[in-house]
Order: C-alpha cells, then structure tokens, then sequence
C-alpha cells in the first residue's frame, strides 16, 4: 500500500521509545558479551592458548560428540510443529544456490507484494518486503509509545546519544572506519568467516580466526551494522546486511523443536537469533518474523529445563556466556513483538541464582567461581532480567570498574561498558573516556587493515580479526546503541 512515509514515521516514533531502545541494546551487548565471555571464560581456563572462542564456538561434535548425540539427537520422532519452509537449505558454499543478489537492494518498497503471504514466499525473494506494508507490529507493553527501540542509532538522535553518553567524533569516525572493514571482509556468498576466507581480503589482513561457525561469524559481523543503523531496507549498508541477512535465513535448519542456527554450537545460534531479532526490530519486515519466531522456539527447547541455561549443545547444563546470548537474542525478540515464555526468563534467573557468588556482585561460569568475564555478564544479564537489586549490581558493577579498563582485555570491556553505561554507574564517565581513546588508538590505520582491530587478548584469538573488529565497534557504538535497560517501558514490557 503505500509507500514510504507511512512506514518511516512509525518506525521513527518507535525507535525514539527509551526502553524499547535500551531493551534492543542490551540485546545486542548482551550478544556480543556473550561472545566475549565465551570467549574469555574459555579460553581463561586454558591459559597459553586462545581456546575460548573456540570452545564457545565450535561445532558441537569437535567438542562433545556424545552429549551432542544424546541431548539434541532424538528429536527425529517428534512431531514437526516448527512453522519453518520445507525447502532444503541452500548449501552454504553454493553461491547459486544461495539466491546471490536477492538484494533488491534498488528499491525495497516495490519488492514488497502482499505482506500477509510473507512467510509463504519462496526463499528467492527479497527479504525486505515489509518495508512500507507493514504497518509495524504493536508490541504488547512497552511499544505502546508507538516507538522503536532503535531508534536512537540513526539521524539526530543518534547524535544525542553519542554526545550525552560519552562518545567523541573520534570514536565516530572509528565505527566508520570499522564498518567499512566489515563489509569489505564479507564473502560472496553474503557470510563473514572467521578465517576471513571467501571475500577479496586475500591474505591482505592478519590474524584470521579459526571458528568454524559461519552463522556465529555473520551474526556478530551483522551486529554492528544494526548497531548504527544500518538495515536491509535502509542506510548506506543495505546490500550488505540484506546479504547477511538473507545469508542467515538461508542457514537455518528446521529441527521439530525450532530453527537451527547454530551450525553446532549455541553459541552460533544465539548471536544469529539477535542479528535476526535486531533486524527484525529495526524493520519489521514480515519476511523475517517466522525465521526470528522460530529461532527463538529452538532456544526454548534448547534450555537445560533443570538449571535454566545454555550450552553448547541443546539440554546441556547451560554456562553464562552460552546463557547471556540466549537471553539478549529471547530479550531482542521479545522488543520487537515475538512472544516470550515466561518460564525460559525464569529460568535464566535461576541460572544466575546458582552461579552468583557474594549475594549476585559476581558471577562464575558454570559454578560459584567468578571471572571478571562472567561477572560482567552475569551482572549484564540480571539488568535484562530486571533484577531489584540495583544497589548490589552497582557493588559488582564499581569491583570491575575501579581499575580502570585493560586495553586488550576486549570482550570483558565490551560488557563493562554496556552494563555501567545502563545503570549510569558513577564510574562510567572516567572508565569510559579511558576505554574509548583506547579502543580508538588502537584501530588499524594501514594497508587491507584499515578500520581494523585485532588485540592481544590470547583468549580471544580464536575469532581473529573478525571478531575483534565487530566487538570493538559495537563497544564504540554503546552510546547510541544502548538505552538504559531499566526505564519504566523497558522494564515493564520487557517479557
Ligand atoms: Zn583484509
């Protein structure tokens, strides 16, 4: 129906909604800590090597082939209930396959036929659709504003946010800099590999990771995109996150219990599910509603029912990163409109029960035993869970802070700032001005690495430049991209 104007308008409203923001934003700094964490408490356990990532990341039979088989292997009896498109999943490799350039990218709006047949279209469409048909899709609760809670990342607005919350024009000429690395980096076939095979790098860049998961690798590439919002339907990037994107829905394997991202690990399939979410928020396309509803049912299923988490594999007893992903993509998806069972919030809360230490001022990874990793993640994840205890989250929050920010320490410095930046902790500022200059300082300003990062976090190796680059931005992004999590919309229409 018609056009533009309309759409726009009530996305703009939307996006100018503080908690729906913040709620976005925490998602997606919850992913990307998560990322972090996983990597950092992996790779912490085994110290001289890089294994973190890895671990957080592999596929799940390289880590544990007989728990795959047992806990996500039986579910061929089950009846299919999953709404997902029967067809084969294009071979990922297979760039013909693969609906090259859906991307219409010329004109989204006219791509757009009736919105009600989205999920029946054939994967070959354009994912945009939606666009200007769909009238977006009222969120019950915190929505009610009629605004988004994107929508500080674009135009004026994000300006705002950048000045007020600590960002520079420095720190924004980085995030530039940095985007255009990411899609210079990204494959043919619309992906982002770790080992950055696949585009025109060439050897052109140094330190590749080695985690295998493509879906992991292209959810946090897309991540940054979203986070200064950049669409399939609009903004300078719209070919590449349209690539992305549809990249994504191609990957997605129907399960009786959901769609499967991950590509073996939930670690994949949490950071996919956001990007997706995020996207899906940001746009209300109808064509990826049944891809998010559905990613987001495989990680209720997935959720050890006995301890409330997630780990690599679905029903294992779940750990804080694998956990903290899961629950900033349910969180992403349940702004932008999909419902969420109370009982997988609850369970998540349970989790984190057990694995705080010191009244919930610290968090462990699978047990009592804190890291400063997890504990921002856990201190992270209670802000999403709308934990009452802000004063003992502020205790934890200044216990991490009071050092100041270690330049390489990366991932934990990406949920720092995420968490201290919700809750306008009183540390912020200095902590902040410090990790920012730093973060800037460091980006690659010469050859194929320009815009780049790559520190020397051991832990974090495993993700190579890709991942680095994609934290380190979206750590620069914090300022737009996160809203305060606690603001009365957010709270209240959290779940
Ligand atoms: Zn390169």
């Amino acid at each position: 129906m018609h056009e533009h104007p309309t759409t726009p308008s009530r996305i703009e409203r939307l996006i100018h909604s503080p908690a729906v923001r913040s709620t976005y934003a925490s998602l997606l700094a919850h992913v990307l800590i998560l990322i972090g964490l996983a990597l950092l408490l992996i790779p912490s356990l085994e110290k001289p090597r890089p294994r973190p990532l890895v671990i957080a990341m592999a596929d799940a039979e390289s880590i544990d082939m007989v728990a795959g088989a047992a806990a996500g292997g039986d579910v061929g009896t089950e009846e299919i209930v999953v709404p997902l498109t029967t067809e084969p999943v294009p071979p990922v490799d297979d760039a013909t396959a693969v609906d090259p350039p859906i991307v219409p990218v010329t004109d989204p709006v006219a791509i757009v036929p009736d919105a009600p047949e989205a999920d029946q279209r054939p994967r070959t469409e354009p994912i945009h659709a939606i666009a200007a048909s769909l009238a977006p899709q009222p969120r019950p609760g915190s929505v009610a504003t009629g605004r988004s809670p994107f929508e500080g990342r674009r135009g004026p607005t994000r300006g705002k946010g950048l000045l007020e919350r600590g960002g520079s024009a420095a720190s924004e000429d980085a995030v530039e800099r940095g985007l255009a690395w990411l899609a210079r980096h990204q494959a043919i076939d619309g992906s982002w590999r770790f080992d950055l095979s696949g585009c025109r790098c060439d050897g052109g860049c140094r330190d590749p990771g080695t985690v295998a998961s493509t879906t992991a690798s292209t959810g946090i590439a897309l991540l940054p995109f979203l986070g200064a919002g950049h669409t399939h339907v609009d903004g300078a990037y719209r070919e590449t996150v349209t690539r992305g994107i549809y990249y994504l829905m191609s990957r997605m394997q129907p399960t009786p219990r959901g769609g499967d991202l991950g590509e073996g690990t939930m670690y994949g399939h949490g950071v996919a599910t956001l990007a997706l979410a995020e996207a899906f928020g940001m746009t209300h396309d109808q064509a990826l509603t049944k891809y998010v509803r559905d990613a987001v049912r495989f990680i209720e299923t997935s959720q050890d029912l006995h301890g409330g988490g997630w780990r690599y594999l679905p029903g294992q007893p779940g750990d804080t990163t694998v956990t903290a992903w899961q629950l900033a993509a349910v969180k992403s998806a349940g702004i932008a409109g999909i419902a969420i069972p109370s009982p997988t919030i609850d369970g998540v809360v349970r989790f984190l029960d057990r694995v705080q230490v010191r009244g919930g001022e610290a968090y462990g990874y699978q047990a009592p035993q804190p890291r400063p990793c997890t504990s921002a993640i856990g201190l992270l994840c209670r802000l999403y869970t709308a934990w009452p205890n802000e004063a003992t989250i502020d205790r934890g929050l200044a216990a991490l802070a009071k050092g100041g920010p270690d330049p390489d320490a990366i991932y934990l410095n990406f949920y720092l700032s995420q968490a201290l930046l919700q809750r306008d902790h009183p540390l912020w500022q200095r902590w902040n001005a410090r990790n920012r200059d730093q973060l800037v300082a460091r980006q690659a300003a010469r050859g194929h690495e320009t815009g780049s990062w790559f520190l020397t976090d051991q832990d974090t190796a495993p993700g190579g430049r890709l991942a680095h680059t994609a934290l380190a931005v979206l750590t620069l992004e914090v300022y737009y991209r996160l809203l305060p999590i606690y603001s009365p919309d957010a709270v209240a229409g959290g779940w």
